[in-house]
């Protein structure tokens, strides 16, 4: 029976479910052994003060170094590591590991403008007991400090049982962490419930970036939602920016950082300081 039908029904045999459901079915056993093999790497995108141009932060990607397949996307994994738990634990070897290496830049470039590692948190990771403790723990761990952290969480995550995930993500804001909301725009919370969320930062998903040159109504849409975050005293992040115009467009609504292709793709940890310090070269 195929995978994802409901029970009872049946569908005829076909060769190429067949081998993408043995694909995702290896990389869930795959995946059990990842870490410990240490097959995860990070990978680290600049995040862009608008204004001045300089590198504020950088958002750790992970990837999957498979034996086999090669560099795997979080697109070719995330998903099946969702849905079989892996998603915790490989959750948590890259908090500690964008920890320790932020770290690390910190320590060796104290001058430097880099000032936080944001670090993608999926819902069944936050959702976990003892998450909050978790974080605080890695903190320690790192010898690093709470402001040097912005997690990432979903919308959906916020609208659901908003309870207990605002609970601790006001304990996470005590402490000194900060929290974004990723890919703000592609769910359901309305602009107006904004004003309660107990959140930090707003990264506007690439969908809304791609138009704003050519659709009046997305440059609308973009700027009405960088006016609003401005007044909640809520920083905004473009995702996707990929050329001047876009830059230049969103500089002049006054939408304080940037992201995207434009400024850098995602690069190794090594290539990171340089584009931190070479400041012209991301326009
Ligand atoms: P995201 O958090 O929204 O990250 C942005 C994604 O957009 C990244 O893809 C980045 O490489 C890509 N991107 C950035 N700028 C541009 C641009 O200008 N143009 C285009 N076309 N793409 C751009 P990536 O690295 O493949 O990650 C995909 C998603 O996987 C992430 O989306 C995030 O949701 C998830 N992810 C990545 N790392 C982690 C992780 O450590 N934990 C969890 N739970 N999810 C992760
Ligand atoms: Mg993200
Ligand atoms: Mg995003
Ligand atoms: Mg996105």
């Amino acid at each position: 029976q195929a995978k994802g039908e409901d029970k009872g029904t049946w569908q005829r045999y076909r060769p190429e479910l067949h081998s993408a459901m043995v694909q995702r079915l290896e990389t869930r056993a795959a995946l059990h052994e990842a870490i410990e093999l240490e097959q995860f790497t990070l990978m680290y995108q600049p995040i862009v003060d608008l204004e001045t141009g300089l590198v504020s932060g950088v958002e750790s990607l992970v990837r999957w170094q498979h034996p086999q397949r090669g560099l795997l996307s979080p697109y070719d994994f995330i998903e099946v590591a969702e849905e079989s738990g892996t998603i915790v634990s490989i959750g948590s070897w890259v908090l500690r590991e964008a920890l320790a290496q932020f770290a690390y830049w910190r320590r060796t470039e104290p001058a430097a403008s880099l000032a936080y590692v944001s670090v993608n948190v999926s819902a069944r990771q936050f959702r976990t007991p003892g998450f909050v403790d978790h974080v605080r723990q890695a903190i320690e761990d790192a010898h690093a400090r709470p402001e040097w952290l912005l997690l990432e969480i979903t919308e959906s995550l916020v609208l659901r049982d908003a309870d207990q995930v605002w609970a601790d993500l006001r304990v996470l804001r005590a402490m000194g962490v900060r929290i974004a909301i990723d890919d703000f725009g592609t769910g359901y919370s309305s602009l107006s419930y904004l004003r309660q969320m107990p959140v930090d930062v707003l990264k506007l998903d690439k969908s809304f970036i791609d138009d704003i040159l050519d659709s009046e109504q997305q440059h609308i849409m973009v700027d009405t939602i960088v006016s609003l975050a401005r007044n909640l005293d809520l920083a905004v992040v473009a995702e996707g920016v990929e050329d001047l115009g876009q830059r230049t467009a969103l500089a002049r609504m006054g939408c304080p950082y940037g992201q995207g292709y434009l400024f850098s793709k995602p690069v190794w940890p090594a290539d990171v300081m340089p584009l931190v310090h070479n400041v012209r070269a991301l326009v």
